[in-house]
């Protein structure tokens, strides 16, 4: 498609020249210098800089190229400013249209196959960065552990495995964890968290349902609070998932166990409204003042 050629117009009428007709420049160092015809200026506060190319007024603040000159001036929008400039021939210029954005293809099958090959944590480092991080109830089986790239040739990391589950509880997902080779802390990758799948609507159940959950956006702020709270909690598989999270019928009150900072006040309490409009008592609670999250709380580590 063809849009305005806005640095034709402005090379092939330069501003001093449009202003002149309407303002009595003079020199000044690099700049040119007269009175606001925006305003009614009797100190000259209009100034024309970056080689001729803008103007700015110190007295009202107006600002701008050519095109911005000769809207103001005359009132008009920026294809009649630029008519008026260049008479009927407007210089245009070819634009690429921003790719339109298909949808992926589904990975679902994918992410069922790495679930089905995945193994119990025990013994593993998945297990190993769970105590690391001061857990230490027994690990639900919605977690596993696998090897995987990062990337599709990237080297392989020790993965924690959660499976993401769908309002009737069938595996539609899953989130990955990558782990160092120590399994003492997250693997230094871009996003060591990443989800596959259909994981919008999902859960992380880390409990069986239950008339009374807990949920969290992060799973080890929701094994933080399972093992401290002696509740179910489901977790969302990534941020923005939590107020797209799916209840069966049974489910009546979710407590949102939200980030101490200003944007999880924000999450839970805009999940909380959702969760409210779907009919369940909702309410919110956040970690200790000086703690991010849970899991930092658990460990002592400040904010
Ligand atoms: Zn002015």
């Amino acid at each position: 498609m063809s849009l305005l050629d806005v640095m034709a117009i402005r090379s092939a009428h330069p501003l001093p020249r449009i202003a002149a007709a309407s303002v009595k420049l003079f020199k000044a160092g690099n700049e040119l210098k007269g009175c606001c015809p925006f305003h009614d200026d009797s100190s000259p506060s209009f100034t024309i800089f970056a080689n001729g190319e803008r103007f700015y007024c110190f007295g009202c603040g107006a600002t701008g190229d050519v095109l911005d000159f000769v809207q103001r001036a005359h009132h008009v929008d920026i294809r009649t400013a630029a008519e008026m400039l260049c008479g009927g021939n407007l210089p245009s210029v070819d634009v690429a249209m921003p790719r339109e954005v298909e949808p992926g293809p589904d990975r679902t099958d994918e992410a069922l196959a790495i679930w089905r090959n995945a193994v119990s944590v025990q013994g593993t480092e998945a297990e190993r960065y769970l105590r690391f991080r001061g857990i230490h109830i027994p690990i639900p089986a919605s977690i596993r552990f696998a090897r995987l790239r990062y990337g599709k040739r990237g080297p392989e990391h020790p993965c924690l495995i959660a499976c993401v589950g769908s309002v009737d509880n069938k595996v539609v997902g899953i989130q990955r964890t990558y782990l160092n080779l120590a399994g003492t802390g997250k693997a230094s990758v871009a996003k060591a968290k990443l989800s596959l799948g259909r994981v919008a609507g999902g859960a992380i159940r880390l409990a069986p349902a239950a008339a009374e959950l807990v949920v969290c956006e992060g799973l080890e702020d929701g094994l933080t609070l399972m093992q401290e709270l002696g509740r179910a909690v489901w977790v969302a598989a990534g941020a923005s998932m939590l107020p797209k999270m799916q209840f069966p019928v049974g489910v009546r009150a979710v407590a949102i166990g939200g980030d101490g900072d200003d944007a999880g006040r924000k999450a839970a309490a805009a999940a909380a409204r959702g969760f409210a409009d779907r009919g369940l008592a909702a309410r919110t609670f956040f970690p200790l003042e000086g703690h991010k999250d849970f899991n930092d709380e658990l460990r002592g580590v400040a904010q």
